[in-house]
């Protein structure tokens, strides 16, 4: 049963983090209302999208008592670190474009980490107005296939196509710098450069807030979070088994291999090399694949 507080001391308060810079949380309150809040303790593993529980010390500061346990962590690690980028999200949002050119590479592996993380995918190509989109297109069906929802959109023009995805649902926004992740963000929360001027200042980060992911509330069921521009998506926090599980397309014949450790690179008797050959998995995603589970093979070494 709840305490009666005495005078000076002050209620708990949830909220949901916005955005981290080192150990300083910029915190939202169910009202609205935003706090720049330190972690007690030593715990450095906060992110965006966590829902916390605060002491708010009444000059819009707190500290951070509590983490609530999170329904997904979607992180991304390499031999050496992990970098967490954002709790709680139920969907993953791949943007890529026709120009510069998207990393295919890159789709596969936020399509993995979203698989493995339990979150739903969805690719949106924008700059569809380019020309150079039917191409983009083309590349994309294999993935529709797979049951991938692929939505084009052109962000300078009308982001529209997008809001129904993004509806209901706490969806993380990811891909290579230059595809326009900004201009969908300034496009589909048109006060965002001020809020990130406002974190900014809060703190302390100057410019660094850029590479740092953003939560924000569109409605009070639809938020999306903006994460930095990214190159590479390690996923060296993968077993080869779990990799092979992300794959949905193996996920019928992963039983039939002949061996049961199968690792699906070269084994003879290989259920996932034989649907292959039989046409039901694309050889650009198995070759995928194998790329990855090699890299995890050495990693695990
Ligand atoms: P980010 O690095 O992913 O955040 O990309 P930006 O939003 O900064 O956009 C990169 C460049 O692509 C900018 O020059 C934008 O003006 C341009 N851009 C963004 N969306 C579109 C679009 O729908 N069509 C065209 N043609 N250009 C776009
Ligand atoms: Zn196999």
């Amino acid at each position: 049963m709840a305490r009666v507080k005495t005078a000076g001391e002050r209620a708990t308060l949830q909220g949901r983090i916005i955005a981290s810079y080192g150990r300083r949380h910029r915190v939202e309150l169910p009202d609205g209302t935003r706090l720049d809040c330190m972690v007690r303790g030593r715990r450095r593993d906060l992110v965006c999208g966590d829902r916390v529980s605060l002491v708010p010390d009444g000059s819009g500061r707190g500290v951070i008592e509590d983490v609530a346990p999170r329904a997904t962590l979607l992180y991304r690690s390499d031999s050496h670190r992990e970098k967490l980028i954002a709790a709680n999200v139920t969907q993953i949002v791949i943007v890529v474009a026709p120009l510069p050119p998207f990393n295919e590479d890159l789709v596969n592996r936020c399509l993995v980490a979203a698989e493995h993380g339990g979150m739903k995918a969805v690719i949106v190509l924008n700059k569809s107005d380019l020309p150079e989109s039917a191409g983009a297109r083309d590349a994309l069906v294999p993935y529709e296939k797979l049951g991938y929802r692929v939505v084009a959109i052109s962000a300078k023009r009308d982001v529209g196509p997008l809001r129904d995805c993004l509806a209901g649902v706490v969806s993380v926004l990811v891909g290579q710098s230059g595809m326009g992740k900004s201009t969908i963000v300034n496009h589909l929360v048109p006060d965002a450069a001020a809020r990130t001027a406002e974190i900014s200042a809060a703190l302390g980060s100057g410019r660094h807030t850029t590479t740092h992911a953003q939560l924000y509330r569109i409605n009070p069921e639809t938020e999306i979070i903006d994460s930095p521009g990214m190159q590479i998506f390690g996923l060296h926090h993968l077993s080869i088994d779990e990799a092979a599980h992300a794959f949905v397309e193996f996920r019928d014949d992963l039983g039939r291999c002949r061996f049961r450790d199968c690792r699906h690179l070269d084994e003879p008797g290989c259920g996932i090399a034989a649907a292959c050959e039989a046409g039901a998995i694309a050889p650009d995603r198995l070759a995928f694949y194998r790329k990855l589970a090699r890299e995890l093979t050495r990693a695990t070494r």
